[in-house]
């Protein structure tokens, strides 16, 4: 079957041909490590999870290849801030998104590359690009002349009339506005290299050029982020990559994710409405979060709530009910098979088909997830009316739908977390009846107690006129 993926370049949905072959090389860019992450980046890392899984059931070789950009304003604004050396704080929450990524069930990463440890590639590339006659030196950085890159633009489809409106990177001693740093020379920051062109540091963009170079060429398959790396990043990269190897297009596919929305509105640090990933892990499953990202297309915005949340921990549960079923069904040993069987057999493997269908079209995971949905109506209808199936009718079933769900990250013969789960719960539970003991018996410096512990490791109490709630805060 041919796969097919939306390129934002072309604004085209293309038949996918890698440059080299069965190799695929994939770079998304990724974050910017001064805090936690949320369930925005999330929602993008899952996105390109299911995304390199798909490529490689399909039998491609994928090496995907993740930069960690650990030089950056808003590392060394916040090192600022809080006192800290600025790599150390970098350092600090680099690990805590491996943790996050981890208990998330991502592990499609090949290689994550820091910014701090590729200088000598992105010197190379700056001084590449001042010979080129497009990069100059003023007395704050080394910049990029946009107007000396005539495709500047062809990404985000703006012509240089509407390009002249952006004020990127305010700076006077810039030939243009529109100019971008790819040398920034150092004001007394605690982080910075020796250059060319005196002390400093990378700006942004070389970064990702610098790393994807080495490790993936000068040309290469897939690039992706989320929509807001459209412009000015993306398009910035190409301008420097593609007048450095004259050739093009530096990536054949360049593929963008959809917000995660809050009422409409992006979820990001800046507006403050945001969930980190770890806060959302006491409340849901990982298995519920990727569920839920996967109920959208990948390119269309998907609005959170917690209710929506609720919601899809339920439809799991619905697809959990099925496998229940099926597993509880009793084995008939043997060749043969009913009429039934044999009918249910076939309608899961058109369904499969569908599934697969579905994911080649742009990884379609909406459509993907109404198969899983139909195949568990089909075994739903067959457990209310047998009590036993054919072994192997069995094995294969189970196969198909386990097979079809660790494409999206969900649904495994043993679920997880969810004994865990009812366990903290009901432990919670009896907490609460404790301390409501102590408030009938006027303890109330207990009860207080009880309630301030609580809230020290994540447990919201409320005392409502119809007894104790408690939520995950
Ligand atoms: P950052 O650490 O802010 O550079 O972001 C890391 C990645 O997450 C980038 O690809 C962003 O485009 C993406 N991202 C940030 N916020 C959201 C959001 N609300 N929804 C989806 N992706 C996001």
């Amino acid at each position: 079957m041919v796969l097919k993926i939306y390129n934002t370049l072309t604004r085209k949905k293309e038949e996918f041909k890698p440059l080299r072959g069965n190799r695929v090389y994939m770079f998304v860019c990724g974050p910017t490590v001064y805090d936690y992450s949320h369930i925005g980046h999330a929602r993008t890392y899952v996105s390109y999870d299911i995304i390199a899984k798909w490529l490689r059931r399909k039998g491609y070789t994928v090496f995907y290849l993740m930069n960690i950009t650990d030089v950056d304003d808003k590392i060394i604004n916040r090192a600022k801030e809080t006192g800290r050396n600025p790599l150390d704080l970098a350092r600090e929450f680099e690990k805590y998104f491996y943790e996050d990524m981890e208990a998330l069930n991502i592990r499609s990463v090949n290689f994550y590359a820091r910014a701090s440890e590729h200088i000598p590639e992105i010197i190379s590339q700056v001084k590449r690009l001042i010979k080129e006659d497009v990069a100059y030196e003023t007395e704050t950085g080394v910049y990029f002349d946009v107007t000396k890159f005539k495709d500047y633009g062809k990404l985000s489809r703006q012509n240089p009339e509407e390009l002249k409106k952006h004020r990127i990177e305010p700076d006077p001693t810039k030939r243009n506005p529109q100019d971008f740093s790819l040398w920034k020379k150092r004001k007394g920051e605690e982080i910075y290299w020796s250059s060319p062109w005196g002390e400093g540091r990378p700006g942004w963009h070389i970064e990702d050029t610098a790393i994807s170079e080495r490790y993936l060429g000068q040309q290469y398959d897939i690039h992706g982020g989320a929509l807001d790396l459209v412009f000015p990043h993306h398009e910035a990269e190409i301008a420097q990559m593609e007048t450095l190897s004259k050739k093009k297009p530096m990536v054949k596919y360049w593929i963008h994710t959809g917000f995660l929305t809050v009422r409409g509105e992006k979820m990001a640090k800046s507006l403050g409405n945001f969930v980190t990933i770890r806060d959302a892990l006491k409340k849901w499953s990982p298995e519920a979060l990727r569920f839920f990202f996967a109920t959208a297309h990948y390119r269309s915005p998907l609005d959170f709530s917690e209710k929506k949340l609720e919601q899809a921990m339920k439809s799991l549960d619905t697809l959990y009910n099925s496998l229940d079923n099926l597993l509880g069904l009793e084995e008939r040993k043997g060749k043969e098979k009913t009429r039934q069987e044999k009918e249910l057999l076939e309608k899961v493997n058109i369904l499969k088909t569908d599934f697969e269908e579905a994911m080649d079209d742009d990884f379609n995971t909406p459509k993907a997830i109404a198969c899983l949905f139909e195949i568990s109506k089909l075994i739903n209808t067959f457990a209310l009316k047998n009590s036993n199936i054919n072994s192997e009718v069995k094995r294969e079933i189970k196969e198909v739908f386990l097979e079809l769900g660790n494409v999206l990250g969900i649904l495994k013969e043993k679920r997880e977390g969810k004994k865990e789960r009812k366990l903290v719960e009901e432990l919670i539970g009896i907490i609460v009846d404790l301390r409501e003991e102590a408030r009938k018996e006027k303890n109330w410096e207990k009860a207080d107690e009880i309630r301030e512990k609580l809230k020290s490791i994540g447990i919201k109490l409320e005392d409502t006129p119809h007894g104790t709630k408690w939520k995950f805060s």
